[in-house]
């Protein structure tokens, strides 16, 4: 018996890399275990912030193939592409006629969304939270994953639904919100969280050596100089990278460093060995997948379909409540 339904989307940015990984997919593949899950590739979304989108598709489907790399199963849950079930952009124009537009002007993700793209303000912007009430109202999801920081976005679409379901009858379902923890993970550089389009990352498909050299590259406790100084663990991004990846090893490492017995040319390279280790099913999983890319377009029209069931039922019933005919 499983505990509700789980719904989560991505924008398609490709393939995917360890900060996603430790940030969101790692818990996809661990919630479909309790809940019947619905993961969306939310396309779009991204079409709000993207100015070129001719690498939209080959971003769905490096994305999805990490996906089903890790572990995300589509006997599981429900994988989909969000524009392949249109029905969302029907519940998102009906629900925007229940969003005062005060609500959506005054959301800081929106001030700052402007203020990162001030030659792009569109309508989609100001949009953006009313078809993610839609993403998740369409598939009665009750529950959704977010951090902490995610919280008022979900927020935002519970008073969509409750105004909904004031207005017109209870149909759509609140959500409730599961509060997650994600770790932040920072990128090679020790500063800034790992992000693409920072060129700090590390992509979870790269092969063992350029994984090394990636890891090589890290930023370790800035007050270390030489091989003889004592390190300071707690300030050292390769530690923390130790902790999701060398369980077994960390604590000989953190004695090692404080004492200066460990250098930190030698703590990359174990860390690199055992990352390269964790990952080794699924690089093997990926490349297998990756020879029939045939074979995920298939997976993801398959879950259009199932997802498309729930969407024709959830419409239905909007319909019906607002007088449409
Ligand atoms: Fe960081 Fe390892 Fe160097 Fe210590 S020995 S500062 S944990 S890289």
């Amino acid at each position: 018996m499983k505990k509700g339904r789980v719904f989560s989307g991505a924008r398609p940015t490709g393939r995917q890399h360890i900060g996603n990984y430790l940030g969101a997919i790692q818990n996809y593949v661990a919630l479909q275990d309790d809940y019947e899950c619905v993961y969306c590739v939310v396309d779009l979304h991204a079409l709000t912030t993207l100015t070129h989108t001719e690498e939209l598709k080959s971003n769905t489907l490096e994305m999805v193939l990490d996906w089903l790399a890790a572990g995300m199963d589509p006997e599981k849950s429900i994988i989909f592409v969000q524009s392949q079930v249109p029905q969302v952009t029907e519940l998102h124009t009906i629900l925007s006629m229940v969003t005062p537009m005060g609500w959506l002007t005054r959301l800081p993700t929106f001030k700052e969304r402007v203020r990162m793209q001030p030659d792009n303000v569109n309508y989609g912007l100001l949009g953006y939270p009313v078809l993610m009430a839609a993403d998740i109202t369409l598939y009665k999801a009750d529950t959704v994953p977010v951090g902490e920081d995610q919280a008022p976005h979900l927020e935002f679409t519970r008073e969509i639904v409750r105004r909904f379901n004031h207005h017109f009858g209870p149909t759509l379902v609140e959500p409730r919100i599961k509060l997650t923890a994600f770790p932040r993970v920072m990128g090679l550089d020790g500063v800034n969280k790992m992000s693409k389009s920072l060129g700090n990352h590390i992509e979870l498909a790269s092969p063992p050596e350029e994984m090394e050299q990636r890891v090589m590259t890290m930023v370790t406790d800035p007050q270390r100089r030489y091989r003889s100084d004592p390190g300071r663990p707690e300030v050292c991004n390769v530690f923390t990278f130790h902790g999701f990846f060398s369980p077994e090893q960390v604590q000989e490492i953190e004695r090692d460093c404080r004492k200066a017995e460990i250098g930190c040319v030698d703590c990359k390279r174990t860390l690199a060995r055992n990352l390269s280790a964790r990952l080794a099913p699924f690089r093997e999983r990926r490349a297998e997948l990756g020879s029939d890319p045939k074979l995920v377009w298939d997976i993801l029209a398959d879950g259009a379909s199932r997802a498309t069931a729930i969407a024709e039922g959830t419409m239905a019933e909007v319909k019906a409540r607002v007088g449409l005919p």
